[in-house]
């Protein structure tokens, strides 16, 4: 007989759903956790601080309200550190207590530590303090996650030289910073010091960033983070840095050197698997520290799955949830549904981006003809109301067919906006649905019958010539 049915390591967004859908099973859950990380990196060092930093940059700087108000208009003239970490630090306090009530109320039993593998069903749990327990489990899901990744040729001081876990300790709002690698949070956090009114560079040594977005978001994007005086550097590496004690110093392969207050490497992540004793379980990462999983999340060790940004792509914190709840249910016999093919994006640069399924690049490589449908919001009432002239949203439309192929969503609410296609995607709906239904108005929720309507058209004009 083991201690639990299932012991799970790690309290992410992957942890805390598969052991939550184990108790809901009425089996016995617990989660081992080092006690200053309840909620995982999403709760303390990723998702939510950086979600509600940009919620603090743009109420503060008033950016939003700009072209209502002036370019002048802000909320808070010298805005700092302790301005933005008063709000972040409330909002992950109040995460961790609903996470910690959750798991409690459930009767998930969280033992606080790191585990690592004795063998295939046994953990043994370090504490801060170094004292150890031993716990069995019939099923252990691995939900671990990552860690920023460092160059070893770089020296971090976590004062100048900082990776992304660093942006939540710097003293000051730098007046200039290089950011280095343009993936989702290296631009995430470019735009919101952007729009503090720090100097960003981007050094990036692929030709584009975010390319597996619709590309004329991209350059929407470019186009709006250069009007806050990004600089962008693609196709450029970063040779080496040299530390100063005011600042840093990228020297580029090209030649080309670039000072900053503070630079922030942001060159992908790790999976914490080092130091889980793998081999104990008979099991192995890649080396990126990754595991590798089946249809059902589980490892090639038959008791043992893995769920989160520890298996990679898309690393993404709903995802996680998801795949902790099948890994669950797999684990626990129940019968499960496959994860969803249908996964949204979300970036929340400023402004944001989020789409589902393809992207016009996509569609054009697999040869699926298509018709684009799109809704400015300078031409819905709610972007006038709101003050957002540049949001866009596109529908992707198959013209044989009808059905949604894909939706991308660029300005204020992209994020949730995006869900409505899902639903009409996902239901298996068509854009004729958008076209005849009635969207409350004033909303930015009008733009896909707005989108619709116009992806209409443009299919009638070819059916009624090709009629002629
Ligand atoms: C800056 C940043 C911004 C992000 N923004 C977004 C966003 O806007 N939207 C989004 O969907 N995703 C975002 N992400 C990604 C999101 O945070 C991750 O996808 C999500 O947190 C992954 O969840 P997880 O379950 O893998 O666990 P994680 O949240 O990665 O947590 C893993 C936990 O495992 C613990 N652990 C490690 N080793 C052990 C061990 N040996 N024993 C016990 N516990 C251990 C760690 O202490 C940690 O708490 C962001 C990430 C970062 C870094």
């Amino acid at each position: 007989m083991y201690d639990f049915d299932v012991v799970v390591l790690g309290s992410g967004p992957g942890g805390q759903k598969a052991a939550i859908a184990t108790a809901k099973l009425g089996k016995r859950a617990a989660v081992v956790e080092r006690r200053d990380m309840v909620g995982g990196v999403c709760i303390n060092t990723g998702t939510i601080p950086s979600k509600t930093l940009r919620e603090a940059v743009l109420y503060l700087t008033g950016l939003n309200q700009r072209e209502m108000y002036g370019q002048s208009y802000r909320v808070k003239e010298d805005i700092t550190v302790a301005d933005l970490l008063a709000r972040t630090q409330h909002v992950i306090g109040r995460e961790i207590e609903v996470i910690r009530s959750q798991l409690a109320r459930n009767h998930v039993t969280l033992l606080p530590g790191l585990g690592r593998f004795l063998d295939q069903h046994t953990i043994e749990v370090i504490d801060g303090t170094g004292r150890e327990a031993t716990v069995t489990a019939d099923k252990i899901v691995i939900a671990t996650g990552t860690l920023p990744a460092r160059p070893s040729t770089v020296e971090f001081d976590e004062k100048t030289i900082i990776d992304s876990d660093g942006i939540l300790h710097l003293d000051r709002v730098p007046a200039s910073m290089i950011v280095v690698g343009a993936g989702v949070i290296g631009i995430e956090y470019a735009s919101m010091f952007a729009a503090l009114g720090t100097k960003v560079t981007v050094v990036e040594s692929r030709e584009r960033m975010l390319d597996f977005c619709d590309g004329e978001v991209v350059e929407a994007l470019k186009y709006h983070l250069r009007d806050l005086s990004v600089t962008f550097r693609f196709r450029e590496t970063v040779a080496s840095v040299q530390q100063h004690p005011r600042g840093a110093i990228a020297v580029l392969e090209s030649g080309k050197k670039i000072p900053a207050e503070v630079l922030m490497y942001s060159a992908g992540r790790q999976g914490m698997t080092a130091s889980l004793g793998l081999d104990k379980a008979g099991l192995a990462a890649d080396r990126r520290g990754r595991l590798k999983v089946d249809e059902n999340f589980r490892t090639a060790v038959d008791n043992i799955y893995a769920v989160g940004d520890v298996i990679g792509f898309p690393a993404l914190a709903a995802t996680s949830m998801e795949q902790g709840r099948l890994a669950a249910h797999h684990a626990c016999g129940e019968p499960l549904h496959a994860l969803s093919t249908l996964q949204p994006i979300g970036i929340y640069t400023i402004p944001e981006i989020s789409f589902i399924g393809k992207t016009e690049d996509e569609l054009t490589a697999e040869r699926i003809p298509f018709e684009v449908g799109v809704s400015r919001y300078r031409e819905l009432a709610r972007g006038q109301i709101i003050g957002d002239s540049y949001g866009v949203l596109k529908l992707l439309v198959s013209p044989d067919d009808h059905s949604l192929l894909g939706v991308h969503v660029f300005g204020t609410g992209a994020t949730e906006l995006v869900h409505i296609g899902q639903a009409v995607m996902g239901c298996g709906g068509t854009v004729d649905y958008l076209v005849d239904a009635v969207f409350n108005y004033p909303t930015l929720a009008e733009s896909y019958k707005v989108a619709a309507l116009d992806a209409m058209n443009k299919i009638r004009q070819i059916e009624r010539l090709s009629d002629e």
